[in-house]
This record gives structure tokens, sequence and C-alpha cells, in this order.
């Protein structure tokens, strides 16, 4: 069976629990939250039953623990997680304006996630996987990145598949070299997952027709587009697959791009037509951003199937 792997940030969230103009206004503050996108995208793929693993660093403290504890619970092989002595975990505070939009502020680069050295074991992990998931954010650390791109070239070398989410986050769009890594991945890439508009950072094209188009003419073989609560899409050589987001009340919609990737890929290894991982994939995220905590709302088999059910039957 496919081992699914990712690289990169393992985090402590804090929330605001109230929106307001700043930290001050937005009290009280709820967490520490198990976080960082790869994190949360590797728990929903363990917690839907894959075999899966993450290279990461924590520091070696309480924070570094939560992660990891959450991490093995939910079936993620977290042997290759270095934990760092004399180091801190990162961390992300996010609050959210009145408008619904995030401000988050990171503690990344100086902590413990921001570098991952190579390892023997690191490169083992690798050469046990055979399907890699990259996360843009891997990309813009410099430390951080040589390991994601040689995740990449290790899982292609040995046959395995590629998927992609650029989440891309405004900050760290200007990283020295990130252009360059963003294209590598891309030009290897089985399954790309971008948000919204994040295709138009791919392409010259002026439609999402034609960006589509073309991405899968540079052999891209499936691209999902993620629509927030506009729902999903995909698109392949066999055409276009629409789903509504589900109505659900959002909470926090931070981690539904990341579990919504987590089922998708999940259920794409297994070989599901493109309806069936999509319907799974909306689901996870409309069940994500009704959990407070970014890795909180991460499903299960069960759950999904429980959601889906209510759905159908209205
Ligand atoms: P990202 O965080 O990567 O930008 P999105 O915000 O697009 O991802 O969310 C991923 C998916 O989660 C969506 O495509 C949709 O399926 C689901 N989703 C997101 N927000 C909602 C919502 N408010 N209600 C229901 N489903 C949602």
């Amino acid at each position: 069976m496919a081992k699914v792997l990712t690289v990169g940030e393992i985090l402590v969230e804090i929330v605001a629990t109230t929106k307001g103009d700043g930290f001050r206004e937005a009290q009280p503050l709820i967490g520490p939250f198990p976080s960082g996108a790869p994190a949360i995208f590797i728990d929903q793929v363990g917690k839907l039953g894959k075999p899966c693993a993450i290279l990461g660093r924590v520091g070696d403290d309480d924070f570094g623990q939560l992660n990891l504890d959450r991490l093995r619970r939910d079936g993620v092989d977290v042997s290759g997680v270095e934990v760092a002595p004399g180091e801190s975990t990162g961390s992300a505070f996010v609050r959210y304006r009145e408008d619904g939009s995030r401000v988050f502020v990171f503690n990344i680069a100086n902590a413990a996630c921001g570098t991952l050295p190579a390892t023997p074991h690191g490169r083992a992990v690798m050469d046990g996987c055979t399907h890699m998931h990259v996360m843009g954010t891997a990309l813009s650390a410099p430390g951080l990145a040589a390991r994601a791109m040689e995740a990449v070239e290790v899982v292609k070398q040995n046959g395995g598949t590629l998927s992609f989410d650029p989440n891309l986050r405004p900050e760290i769009l200007n990283t020295p070299g990130l252009r360059e890594a963003l294209d590598r991945v891309l030009a290897q890439t089985d399954l790309f997952m971008p948000s919204g508009d994040e295709i138009f950072l791919f392409t010259e094209a002026q439609t999402e027709a034609e960006a589509v188009a073309e991405l899968l003419e540079r052999g891209v073989r499936d691209i999902v587009i993620k629509r927030g609560a506009d729902g999903a899409s995909h698109f392949d050589a066999g055409g276009r697959t629409d789903v509504a987001a589900i109505a659900v009340e959002e909470l926090d919609p931070t981690g539904a791009g990341d579990c919504f990737g987590g089922a998708f890929v999940s259920f794409w290894l297994d070989g599901a037509d493109p309806a069936t991982a999509l319907t799974h994939a909306n689901a996870a995220g409309a069940r994500a951003v009704t959990r407070l905590g970014p890795m909180e709302g991460t499903s299960t088999r069960a759950e999904l199937a429980a959601l889906l059910a209510t759905t159908e039957t209205g």
C-alpha cells in the first residue's frame, strides 16, 4: 500500500476567540493547538488509515511533545521528526478581522522547524515512501526547502507519485529561490491542488480554463481547485467535476485546505474516481471549519461518511 510523506513545519497555534483590530481586543486567546500545514495534512491522512510519515523538527519542549503525541495517536510515523535540544517549537498566533480575513504572527524561521539537516535516517524514511506531498510553505525556509526537494527527487526516482499544494502566503512570496523551487516541483507534479487564484502564479493564461488546459498539457495528471465556501473542482483529461460546499457553520477556516488535501490524496491513492475523492475531500474541508483549532477538525472515514449521509438525505 502507498505510504504518504510530507516535509515541513510542525508548530503550535494560539487562536483568538473574538474578532478584533488587534490581539489586545481579540481576547481571550486559546491554545496551544497542534498545527503547521504539513502536519495538519499528514494528520488527516493518518486518520483515514493510510500509512504516512512526516519529516520535520520540533523543540525539546511541551509544544513539541503535544504535536508528537497527536500525530502518533492518529497513525503518523514520526520517527523522522527530529527533537532539537535547547530549541523551541515553532508557533503561530492567529486572529480574525471583522471581515473574516486572518492575521498571523509566525515564529518559524528562528524556531526548531526553520531547518532540517540531512540525516541517513531521514533519507531512509524518504526511501520507504511512495507518495510525496509538497506544501509551498516548506519551500520558503532555505533549511527546510532542501529536504523537501530531496524528498521529491527520492520519491519520484523510486517510481512514486507527487502532489503539490502551493499554500502560498503573501509574506513568503519574495523568498529568494522560491520561484525556482515551485517551478521544479510543478514540473514533476502528478496531482496539483491550488486554492482560488493560485493557479495563475504558475501560468500566463488569462482564464482558469486556459490555465487548467495548459497545466494538463504540461504533464500534470489531476488538478483540484479549492474554492473555500464555494466548494471545489477537479480536472483531468476526462473532463471536469464540481462539488458545492456543504452548508456548515464556519467557526475557524484555518486548516480546511490541509484537511481537504489529506482526504483527496488518500482517496486518489486508493484509486477512487474523481467524484468520490472530491466529495470526501469536500466533506473533510467542511468538517475542518466547524472546529476551533487547525488540526482539531481532521476526520476519520466514519466521520466523513456520517456527514455525507446527512448531506445526501438533506
Ligand atoms: P485553503 O485553506 O487551502 O485556501 P479552502 O479555504 O479553499 O482551502 O478550503 C478547502 C476546502 O474546504 C474547500 O474547497 C471546501 O471544500 C471546504 N470548505 C472551506 N470553507 C468551507 C466552508 N465555509 N463551508 C464548507 N466547506 C468549506
